[in-house]
């Protein structure tokens, strides 16, 4: 199966957290206030589009 690469708008980011708290892989993290694509996760996709 082919996934897409998430791609995370900084600017969009009110870091809610939500996407963190939906993903079942886990794949992100809020630092600093923002949503942050964990590094062992460089495959996983969604997110904000632009
Ligand atoms: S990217 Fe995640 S943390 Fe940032 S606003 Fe969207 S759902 Fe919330």
């Amino acid at each position: 199966m082919i996934r897409k690469i998430i791609e995370i708008d900084e600017e969009k980011c009110n870091g809610c957290g939500l996407c963190a708290k939906a993903c079942h892989e886990g794949a992100i993290a809020i630092v600093n206030g923002k949503a942050r694509r964990k590094p062992d996760f460089d495959n996983i996709s969604f997110y904000h589009s632009r």
